[in-house]
């Protein structure tokens, strides 16, 4: 047994000590014993001070060179493994956009930018004087009156004709809403049904006719444009600077309907603030690309959706150059004017409210109230006359 080779012994040792593992770690640690061991075995050898000295030199060189090949086998290995994963993220996609290519899912329309799309559900809503943003809803609306020639006066009597003629429950009829609109007409709005499909027959035997009315063209409120523009400037500057990653269709609704309405705000300074009407396609575009360009500037864009409301006689539709009115306060809801209101110490009293037959505490606010039931009413019928492309 004492004839045992050191060879033999070492490789003894090796299988106690060391669990077998091809890991580059195991590697490295087998590797500094064998090194540690050759070094003592040098330095007990029967050689000269110089020869021990060159051999421990080539022996350091050595663990030199495999540490830096060690280096390179990990990154090499995690190489490998970084290429296998970025396979699984591919196939992962794959499998993503075979799925969606079959579901045909929310595949953002090619027109938009990523940013865009993500941001394109900001515009499904209607965002409001008050701060709220509203869902606007689609509804069928149509507007009946009476024909030229019909002794029909006032919206009363035609909405009691056509209550004669137009039996809801024979024609499927789901009216959400029978408003008077102007002086002898009424207005029926229904979100589940097509009003348009109202047999005209009837209506014409009955005096009356449907009129027709397109909804309005959207509003966008832009803020901070160069004042020294024209509205066909203005125009211009929006076209040429703003639909770069617009479809052909988006550019050509902004060339036919975009219509820069008029300034507000501060008149004597470089910029001021724009009204323009836009087509509902092109009101999304805009309002997802959050700024509007022109000129120099970068304009904020939002809706524009305001009811008029007379300071005269706080009533809605009419400003109070145009009041034919008795003066009403918006405070007290008496007949003075707002500004002369004695009766401040009170609690409010709503005139609108109170015109439309509200009592108690509903009608306790300003007539300028945004939380007002008739200003909302009133808010809500314009959302719903104005096409927002539903
Ligand atoms: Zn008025
Ligand atoms: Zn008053
Ligand atoms: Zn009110």
């Amino acid at each position: 047994m004492e004839a045992e080779s050191a060879s033999t012994k070492r490789r003894r040792e090796d299988d106690d000590d060391v669990i077998p593992s091809d890991t580059s770690e195991s590697m490295e640690s087998l590797f500094d014993a064998d090194i540690l061991r050759l070094t003592k075995v040098i330095s007990a050898s029967k050689i000269t001070t110089s020869r021990q000295s060159e051999m421990i030199d080539i022996v350091s060189r050595l663990q030199a060179t495999f540490r830096k090949s060690l280096i390179s086998h990990r990154v090499t290995q995690q190489t490998a493994d970084l290429a296998n994963t970025l396979a699984d993220v591919q196939t992962a996609l794959q499998n993503v956009s075979a799925k969606l290519a079959t579901t045909s899912l929310a595949a953002p329309p090619a027109q938009l930018s990523y940013a865009q799309a993500a941001r394109s559900k900001i515009v499904e809503k209607v965002k409001v004087p008050s701060g709220k943003s509203v869902s606007p809803v689609s509804r069928s609306t149509v507007v009946i009156v009476p024909k030229p020639d019909s002794p029909l006066k006032t919206a009363d009597e035609t909405k009691t004709t056509l209550m004669k003629v137009l039996d809801p429950q024979k024609y499927g009829l789901r009216l959400d809403r029978v408003t008077k609109t102007g002086k002898s007409s009424i207005r029926l709005e229904s979100e589940k049904t097509d009003l348009t499909k109202i047999p005209m027959d009837i209506l014409d035997k009955a005096g009356l006719v449907v009129k027709p009315q397109g909804k309005s063209l959207p509003r966008l409120s832009l803020i901070n444009v160069p004042t020294n523009l024209s509205p066909e400037q203005v125009k211009e500057a929006i076209i040429s600077q703003n639909f770069h990653d617009a479809s052909d269709e988006v550019l050509h609704l902004a060339n036919q309907h975009l219509k820069a309405l008029f300034r507000f705000g501060p008149r004597d300074q470089q910029n001021g603030n724009w009204i323009i009407e836009v087509h509902a396609d092109v009101r999304r575009y805009l309002l997802a690309s959050r700024r509007v360009y022109i000129a120099w500037n970068a304009c904020r864009v939002n809706d524009h959706i305001r009811v008029t409301r007379c300071f005269n006689c706080q009533k809605y539709g009419h400003h109070s150059s145009d009041c034919k009115s008795e003066l009403q306060c918006g405070h007290c809801a008496e007949k003075h004017d707002t500004k002369a209101c004695s009766n401040l110490d009170r609690d409010p009293t709503c005139a609108n409210c109170v015109r439309f037959g509200h009592k108690g505490d509903v009608v306790k606010h300003k007539a300028i109230s945004n939380t007002c039931p008739a200003y909302l009413k009133r808010l809500d019928a314009k959302i719903s006359n104005t096409d927002y492309g539903l």
